[in-house]
């Protein structure tokens, strides 16, 4: 029995899940062999393949040049892309449409134009070495110079910096509020501190930058009236939802190689399979994965609706915290299926393993959902999250 996701769906479902398997598995292990990088012609020809397919910025409205996808579409299209190591599945172009709904006529001809056809990328810069969890503990900042903002401050964990063209800029504003800004990545008085290395291997590194002293012009403030907060949201909610997703499509790889894994390797004169103790951590697996994916959808079709925003907030929450602990518990029992294999850079399970560990810090860590969807139980009630 499948879940009754419309036409629609369902094709992108078949058609991005034949190109993770014929595009980018076979590419993991050398992936992972030169620590994440992916020859550019490679990378290209992912982005025109997909492309081709109608694959184009899902999130941004058609009239803005988008594919204009609904959010089910974009879910299982994340989900299987989720499938794959090593970063290979972020093949194609996409944007938060807040960019798209906040630009001026300024900050749409100098930024988001170039962001919208994929000629330029971007990344942000919000953490900090003193603020993570809590992003009102910022300590970068701007001021106002005249038609000018001077920016400064020390961003940790900035993802893509090293292949972005532009960054957003995340600083306290001299009245003690939030801005974000538009800042090209090449200015003036931003250094790369260090690239640090990660528990995974990604085309996208995660920088240390500091900027000092980096002028931007007034126009280049996002949002300004409602200090980009509604944005950050905005981008939250989504970004737990992929992540979400890609949980799903990641413990779904795992469950298909482990249970190919027991039913052919042969202990004791017989395949490990017919041993429970090899078989009930993958039928825990299967049947967790159908609760997440169950979570992923009916949250892609609350968010398509456009019911309460408030309620979708808190179930972003759930399913980025349910999904992302389940495919890290799916993980554990994957490398553990294979035994020896599974702790190999070659073996899917041992990638996995070391990859979905940052779903559970990433957008908001596991405790930061917990305190949301627990802060939304008191004040809604059971009924209305869920109900
Ligand atoms: C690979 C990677 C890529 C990233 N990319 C970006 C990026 O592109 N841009 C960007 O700005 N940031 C990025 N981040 C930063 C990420 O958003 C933060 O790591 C995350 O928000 C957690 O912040 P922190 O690391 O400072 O941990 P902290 O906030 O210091 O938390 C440490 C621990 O304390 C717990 N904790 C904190 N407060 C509470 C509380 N009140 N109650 C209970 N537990 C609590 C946390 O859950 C966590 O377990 C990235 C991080 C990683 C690892």
């Amino acid at each position: 029995m499948s879940y009754p996701l419309p036409e629609t769906a369902r094709a992108w479902q078949a058609r991005m899940r034949a190109f993770v398997d014929a595009e980018l598995i076979p590419l993991e292990v050398e992936t992972e062999m030169h620590d994440g990088a992916i020859p550019r012609d490679v990378r290209e020809r992912h982005y025109e393949a997909t492309k081709a397919m109608g694959l184009f910025m899902p999130s941004i409205p058609k009239e803005h040049g988008g594919a204009g996808l609904s959010m089910l579409e974009i879910a299982v299209i994340q989900e299987q892309i989720g499938r794959a190591t090593n970063g290979l599945g972020f093949c194609y172009h996409d944007l938060s449409p807040f960019l798209v709904h906040t630009a001026t006529p300024y900050q749409m001809e100098h930024y988001v134009r170039d962001l919208l056809s994929g000629a330029r990328n971007e990344c942000y810069a919000i953490t900090e070495e003193g603020a993570g969890s809590d992003v009102d503990a910022i300590q970068a900042t701007a001021r106002r110079v005249g038609n000018q903002f001077r920016l400064d401050g020390l961003k940790w964990h900035v993802t893509g910096a090293n292949v972005a063209d532009i960054v957003i800029f995340q600083a306290k504003l001299e009245d003690g509020g939030h801005g974000l800004f538009y800042v090209d990545r090449d200015q003036a008085g931003i250094e790369v501190v260090r690239t640090p290395k990660y528990m995974h291997h990604f085309p996208g590194h995660h920088l240390v930058l500091r900027f000092t002293d980096v002028r931007v012009p007034a126009e280049n403030q996002i949002d300004p009236a409602g200090g980009g907060l509604q944005w950050t949201y905005d981008w939250f909610r989504q970004e737990r939802l992929k992540i979400a997703a890609r949980c799903c499509g990641a413990a779904s790889r795992l469950i298909d190689e482990a249970t190919a894994f027991a039913r052919s390797r042969v202990q004791f004169g017989r395949p490990i399979w017919d041993n429970q103790a090899v078989q009930f951590p993958l039928a825990d697996s299967l049947t967790e994965l159908w609760a997440g994916r169950l979570m992923v959808y009916r949250l892609a079709e609350a968010i398509d609706a456009k019911e309460d925003l408030k309620v979708q907030h808190a179930m972003c929450s759930m399913a980025k915290l349910y999904c992302s602990e389940m495919a890290n518990r799916v993980a554990d029992r994957a490398v553990q299926v294979f035994g020896g294999r599974g702790y190999m850079r070659e073996n899917v399970a041992e990638r996995f393993f070391r990859e979905v560990r940052v779903d559970r810090i990433w957008e908001g860590t596991s405790e930061i959902q917990r305190m949301i969807v627990g802060h939304s139980l008191a004040k809604r009630g059971q009924d209305a999250l869920i109900g």
